[in-house]
């Protein structure tokens, strides 16, 4: 016998389990099927802006993510090789004030398991990853790899950038390569202290083509994180990420300021990762089928709001299937689409673009924006 849900929400990633442990508190009845056996804390940060802690406060975690993430005061953008300061984005208690919430960075293993923790354990199912998916209309049938089948009311693809969902609605298609990759690496605070320099909270490295995005992970700063988008013509490794050296960084990044020399020569282990991408789609949702985050529109980092936009769709999916029930799940993914595709898209196409808060720029549209807050409008403009 299939299992039988209401809400059948695919990958328990950061969007997944924000949408389904927001629906479950409305209500609804709601299972998360994960393909991964069971989540590692892999060494890697993440940025939480004032317009996810909002949502992060509605699941009564906020202050939670605040405890065990580092709230810098600033977002310095820095000349790679002179250090000279190209912006200094004001955060910390301006940002509490400004936009309503504070802005954290913390290490993304904590704050996942945090989320995962608000699940009910008996609706969350590992080791299940989606193989078939039929809406036939009456309902959604879903078919697992380890032979399990289960029929959903509603199924909400939260699988990353290789969703089955999408392929469902889009058919087969691999994500670009975006001809970019990533480094990253986290570094003991303890390491740095020979170097007698100042390790800022929050700071970028611009060089002429390439980044490096530092920051703390923890509230004790016991641990400093450096993500880097770099070009490279072509992802030519298996797998989801190769192992780098501080010899590959130092060849990246020659020339660069002491400071970024410093972490380079403190780093340990490195990891490379290709940057993947999409074209916007044509549609978020067909049937009783809705996508969201990466599914839907993944972007390049570099805006440190892939996540975010995955973690306000989630919030808005979950306030318009609140208006409607799953009854009328049509006018639910319509609106959600309508309140969300300008927004997805905007940040989309700016976090691609590389060039947010490089210079001295307002950060309001990004970090004030309350998605529950927003009256919600029913067509898209
Ligand atoms: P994911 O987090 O990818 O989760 C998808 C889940 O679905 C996974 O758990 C996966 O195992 C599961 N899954 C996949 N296929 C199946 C299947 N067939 N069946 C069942 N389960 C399945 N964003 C920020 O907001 N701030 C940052 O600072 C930031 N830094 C980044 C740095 C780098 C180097 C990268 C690459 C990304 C960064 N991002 C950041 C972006 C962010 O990581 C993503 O946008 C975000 O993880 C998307 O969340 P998601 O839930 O949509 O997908």
């Amino acid at each position: 016998m299939p299992i039988q849900t209401q809400i059948a929400v695919i990958g328990a990633g950061l969007g997944g389990a924000a949408a389904a442990s927001l629906l479950q508190q409305a209500g609804f009845h709601v299972d998360v099927f994960e393909q991964a056996p069971a989540f590692a804390r892999i060494g890697a940060g993440i940025h939480m802006g004032p317009n996810v802690m909002r949502v992060f406060r509605q699941l009564g975690m906020e202050d939670a993510v605040v405890d065990m993430g580092s709230k810098p005061d600033f977002w310095f953008s820095r000349d790679g090789r002179s250090g000279e300061y190209l912006s200094r984005i004001r955060l910390g208690a301006f940002a509490e004030k400004e936009y309503g919430a504070p802005y954290v960075t913390v290490h993304r293993g904590d704050l996942h398991a945090l989320q995962v923790s608000l699940l009910r354990p008996e609706n969350l199912h590992f080791g299940k990853r989606l193989d078939a998916v039929t809406d036939n209309g009456a309902g959604v049938e879903l078919s697992f790899a380890d032979g399990t089948r289960v029929t959903a009311e509603i199924v909400i693809g939260a699988d990353g950038i290789n969703s089955k969902v999408r392929e469902a609605l889009l058919g087969k298609e691999k994500p670009n390569y975006s001809g970019w990759v990533a480094h990253r690496a986290v570094i003991s605070s303890d390491k740095l202290s020979r170097y007698g320099l100042d390790f800022e909270d929050c700071v970028k490295w611009w060089f002429e083509d390439r980044h490096m995005m530092v920051y703390h992970t923890t509230a004790d700063r016991s641990e400093y994180y450096y993500v880097t988008g770099v070009p490279h013509p072509a992802w030519d490794f298996d797998g989801a990420f190769v192992p780098s050296s501080r010899e590959e960084m130092r060849d990246t990044f020659a020339g660069c300021h002491p400071v970024v020399d410093s972490l380079i020569d403190a780093s340990d282990e490195v990891t490379k990762w290709p940057l993947l991408n999409r074209k916007p789609l044509p549609v978020w949702s067909e049937g009783r089928l809705v996508l969201l985050g990466d599914a839907c529109h993944p972007m390049k980092p570099h805006m440190a709001q892939g996540a975010a936009m995955a973690i306000e769709d989630a919030a808005m999916l979950a306030r318009c299937l609140g208006e409607t029930g799953t009854r009328d799940h049509a006018a639910a993914f319509a609106l959600y689409e309508a309140n969300r595709r300008d927004r997805a898209s905007r940040v989309q196409a700016v976090s691609n673009a590389n060039t947010w808060l490089r210079s001295q720029e307002d950060p309001a549209w990004v970090f004030g924006y309350d998605v529950y807050g927003a009256t919600l409008k029913s067509e898209v403009a």
